[in-house]
């Protein structure tokens, strides 16, 4: 499926994707781009699982044009964050057996300023000290670490496929 148009929306605010927007990258990607990247791609939103996390189940919402603050939102795509929230954390709870979600949102790095929505699974078992905000330690590992590009790959169409069945 080619990438729906992400520019020039009436009812969205201009936005002229920044140069080096991995975010916006990937969605140009569109059907081209990872397993990961695609999970579940909305009207509005797109789920990927972070590329460098050291823990399973650790997904993002990125809406899919390029804006930097949630007030830049559209009301759809506000009206559409809420119960996608709740779905990816059901899918990951089936998946991976995880007590809840932690949620979050910063959007402050080089090259990744597209605003975007941490739900990331908290398993049980989890180590007392990754616990919390402490849990962005997994974003921090040497890349020998990060889940494998084939297991996000696996993650990636099991979520889905928990996804399109919900
Ligand atoms: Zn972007």
């Amino acid at each position: 499926m080619p990438p729906e148009p992400t520019r020039g929306r009436a009812d969205a605010a201009p936005d002229v994707a920044p140069l080096g927007c991995y975010s916006c990258e990937q969605e140009a990607l569109g059907a081209a781009a990872e397993e990961r990247e695609r999970i579940l791609v909305t009207a509005t939103w797109r789920v990927a699982h972070a590329f460098n996390s050291s823990a399973e189940g650790w997904l993002i919402l990125l809406p899919r044009r390029h804006v930097e603050t949630i007030v830049e939102l559209t009301a759809a795509e506000a009206a559409d964050l809420g119960p996608l929230v709740q779905r990816v954390s059901r899918a990951l709870h089936d998946e991976l057996g995880c007590e809840k979600t932690y949620l979050a949102q910063f959007s402050e790095a080089e090259g990744f300023r597209h605003l975007h929505f941490h739900v990331v699974a908290r398993r049980p078992g989890a180590a007392r000290e990754r616990l919390g905000p402490n849990v962005f330690e997994h974003l921090r590992r040497p890349e020998a670490e990060w889940v494998t590009p084939g297991r996000q790959r696996e993650l990636a169409l099991s979520l889905r496929a928990r996804l399109d069945g919900a």
